[in-house]
């Protein structure tokens, strides 16, 4: 699966680029509609139209576009992925009507964790401290994957077995979404408030963005990387 539309992430993830129509010239074009006018190309002046609607927050010629991602991911980062709810489109691989696969995350980067809410620092663990993590965390996904098995061959139903699988196991879904709304999931999750792994994703979607449409993705970084 992995190609030049397919970006690793993590230990078994990825993000691929399944399908982009998307450009600079959209947002433009849907902004000039409001004077019944379409460019074919961009003009030398359309760099500071993009960079001005976004500014002063005109969204909506942000819109006309389509970016169709197939994302493998562990559960837990696709429990907080799928809280981005507009503009967002997702159909996911469903562990009631097929076996789930023996691939769990297993982080290298093991972190302490101190501080508040919102105001957490973290730093990398001692390397004992990291292998024994590790460890338990990949021990426990294989026993449990094992429990897994053994109540399919009792004849569970899949929808009840898995039930014992850890938020480590890896699950892979399709994830459409417009320039704005990816913007808006960029803005927070490639951020470093956000969990080290899906900060990972987001970086991965983003570089797709800027592939597609560069002047608009350096206007969201110029605005401080808010969405319009
Ligand atoms: C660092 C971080 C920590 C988080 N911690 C937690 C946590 O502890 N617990 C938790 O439950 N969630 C947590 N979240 C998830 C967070 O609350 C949001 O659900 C998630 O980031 C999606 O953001 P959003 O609602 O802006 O995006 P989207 O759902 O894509 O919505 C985009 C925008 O559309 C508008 N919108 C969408 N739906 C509505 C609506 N129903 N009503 C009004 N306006 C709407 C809003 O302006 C919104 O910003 C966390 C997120 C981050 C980034």
């Amino acid at each position: 699966m992995l190609s030049e539309n397919s970006i690793p992430v993590l230990d078994h993830g990825f993000v691929a680029l399944d399908g982009v129509l998307a450009s600079d010239l959209a947002v433009v074009n849907g902004a000039r509609v409001s004077f019944n006018q379409a460019s074919d190309e961009l003009g030398e002046r359309d760099a500071g139209l993009i960079r001005f609607l976004m500014r002063e927050g005109h969204g909506s010629p942000f819109e006309h576009g389509y970016f169709r991602f197939i994302v493998k991911a562990p559960l837990f980062v696709v429990r907080e992925h799928h809280r981005h709810r507009a503009g967002h489109s997702y159909n996911e691989w469903s562990g009631r009507y097929s076996k789930m696969e023996p691939e769990f995350y297993v982080p290298e980067y093991v972190r302490t964790q101190v501080g508040k809410p919102g105001a957490y620092s973290f730093e990398r663990v001692d390397d004992v401290t990291r292998e024994s993590t590790r460890s338990e965390i990949e021990e426990n996904a294989t026993r449990a994957f094992q429990a897994y098995e053994r109540m399919l061959e009792q004849g569970v139903a899949k929808e009840v077995a898995r039930a014992v699988l850890p938020l480590s196991t890896y699950t892979k879904y399709y994830w459409s979404c417009n320039p704005r709304s990816l913007m808006h999931f960029c803005s927070l999750r490639n951020h470093e408030a956000a969990q080290y792994e899906i900060q990972q994703y987001a970086a991965a979607a983003e570089s797709f963005l800027e592939r597609a449409m560069p002047i608009t993705h350096e206007a969201f970084v110029e605005r401080g990387r808010i969405a319009p």
